[in-house]
């Protein structure tokens, strides 16, 4: 254990358990079915746990490969086919509940590698380097402050400490009760730091939300800030799988789902859902009826409010949920990915994955042919490289090919070698599906527990009451909805975990 997490146990920063599981039978005593809509994240989560406690469960996924926004798929490429991706992930350290989930298919997690560093890249400023902190509060924070070039000592006396504070003091219930109605925007204006330390050390963090800053809640950047930086004990080091998606997470996860008597049927889309006096019926694009007396919705923000509304009789049967949909299904605004096939290499010092500060569309950059197996193989055979780049929250209406070429010719500002590398094979998407977190929305978020007696909601915009965010809240949630089944069919319940629930200072306010 590191220094900083000795100190950090000591003033609390450590696992945390939300709920300790337990309490029933191994197995659901008597004959439970359950169908869960959506095969990413929150959906296997769900499926998994309710498979194992021998629940009779059926995953409906739309797409023909599982993962969602983790998916992976082959592509046909001129000289044979690759995988390809949604798009480079980052799996935290602190996401125990997804790791708990991906434990059941690799106990040692041998498939994830540490990704060294994590620089943040700018035209204007020097590259600072984040992944090197150490690991827990309140010694990174010092280290940070102290190492980085973008705040002095002056800037932090000239710094409105006082607005700074929240970010130290977050709190589950007051943080949303106090900013909520804020803007993440107005929160880093009113700290007064100078441009660079903005630019460098928080709008590179606010991007990877999915949200503009001038869009997003200031208590759900200030919960991420805990949740990412000040209240865990793993700091912002991550890990990555060596293999795509598909053949690392989702292939393995099926299987285990298949072993303990689950389905998993992809490229059937649920279309309508309805309540009738022996359970639930999902009805499904191909016709087919599936019929339980427990439901998942597991699907993202937009498909949620899209299957609400094409299920009529869920105004008798969930009248706040089907409330809460025209604000919940906003998605966040449009993100790109852009996977470049190229000839050629960037420098070999360049890092496998680096955050953009201040680039108009681009926010981050992946050297796939460093970082999974196959892509290193394509590289080692042509010498060319496979390069990622990302843009979190773009502008509305640009097409996706336009985006990638404009996300190139910023990397080529950044790194100007890139300019030289001739482009094989572009596979460019642009998708809105990230949920929003627009300022006010969290009153109005739903939660794990609709008002139907066996309809649960998992994923990454559902509330949780402790500190998550994107892959680790969508595993949660799928856990909590999992647990709630089990529970009241009188069989044991997983284990759920957090980090330290409040901020370091949150005894202050
Ligand atoms: C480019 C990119 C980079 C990211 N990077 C990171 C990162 O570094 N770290 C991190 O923690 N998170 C990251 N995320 C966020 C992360 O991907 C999501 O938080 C997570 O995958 C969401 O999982 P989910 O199961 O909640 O939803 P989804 O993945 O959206 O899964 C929902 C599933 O439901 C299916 N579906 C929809 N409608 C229906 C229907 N009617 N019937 C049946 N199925 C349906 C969809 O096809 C989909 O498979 C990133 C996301 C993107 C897009």
């Amino acid at each position: 254990m590191a220094l900083s997490q000795v100190v950090g146990r000591l003033i609390g920063v450590r696992e945390r358990m939300v709920d300790p599981g337990g309490g029933g039978a191994p197995r659901v005593p008597r004959p439970v079915a359950a169908v869960v809509v959506g095969g990413g994240i929150a959906g296997m989560s769900a499926a998994v746990v309710l498979a194992e406690r021998g629940v009779d469960v059926t995953v409906l996924e739309a797409a023909p490969t599982l993962g969602g926004r983790l998916g992976a798929w082959p592509e046909a490429l001129a000289d044979g086919t690759q995988m390809n991706e949604h798009g480079f992930h980052a799996f935290f350290r602190q996401y125990y509940n997804w790791r708990s989930i991906l434990r059941r298919v690799d106990p040692r997690l041998g498939f994830l590698r540490p990704v060294p560093g994590y620089p943040v890249l700018s035209e204007r400023w020097p590259t600072e380097e984040f992944g090197r902190l150490p690991p827990a509060p309140p010694m990174n924070l010092l280290a940070l402050l102290a190492r980085s070039p973008s705040v002095r000592l002056a800037d932090l006396r000239a710094m409105d400490r006082d607005a700074a504070l929240p970010l130290l003091t977050y709190d589950p219930a007051r943080t949303y009760a106090e900013f909520d109605d804020t803007t993440a925007d107005e929160l880093l204006s009113s700290l007064k730091l100078p441009d660079r330390a903005r630019a460098m050390l928080f709008e590179v963090f606010s991007h990877s939300f999915f949200n503009h800053e001038a869009e997003m809640s200031a208590a759900e950047m200030i919960a991420q800030f805990h949740f990412y930086l000040l209240g865990n004990p793993e700091g912002l080091a991550f890990d990555c799988p060596d293999e795509d998606y598909a053949t690392a997470i989702w292939q393995p996860l099926t299987r285990y789902v298949e072993k303990h008597g689950g389905r998993v049927v992809t490229g059937v889309a649920a279309t309508r859902l309805d309540r009738g006096p022996d359970g639930w019926r999902v009805t499904a694009a191909d016709g087919t009826s599936y019929r339980a007396g427990q439901v998942v919705l597991a699907v993202d923000p937009p498909a949620l409010a899209a299957l609400v509304a094409a299920s009529p009789g869920l105004i008798a049967a969930a009248p706040r949920l089907v409330a809460r949909m025209p604000a919940f299904g906003q998605a966040g605004p449009p993100y790109a990915v852009a996977r470049y096939w190229m000839d050629g290499d960037v420098r070999a010092d360049r890092a496998v994955f680096s955050g953009v500060s201040r680039q108009p569309t681009l926010d981050s950059v992946t050297l796939y042919h460093r970082l999974e197996d196959e892509s290193r193989r394509w590289a080692q055979r042509t010498g060319g490289s496979v390069v990622e780049l990302h843009a979190y929250a773009c502008d509305e209406g640009v097409p996706a090919d336009e985006l990638a070429e404009r996300m190139r010719l910023e990397l080529c500002r950044l790194w100007p070698e890139a300019a030289d590398l001739r482009v094989r094979e572009l596979r460019a998407r642009v998708e809105a599906q990230a949920p929003a977190f627009t300022p006010g929305s969290h009153a109005g978020r739903p939660g794990v527990r609709t008002d139907a007696d066996g309809l649960f909601l998992a994923g990454d915009g559902i509330r949780t009451d402790f500190p998550s965010a994107l892959m680790e809240r969508s595993a949660a949630t799928g856990i909590i909805a999992a647990n709630h089944i089990l529970r009241t069919a009188g069989a044991r319940a997983e284990p759920v975990r957090s980090v330290r629930p409040r901020g370091l200072l949150a005894w202050r306010r």
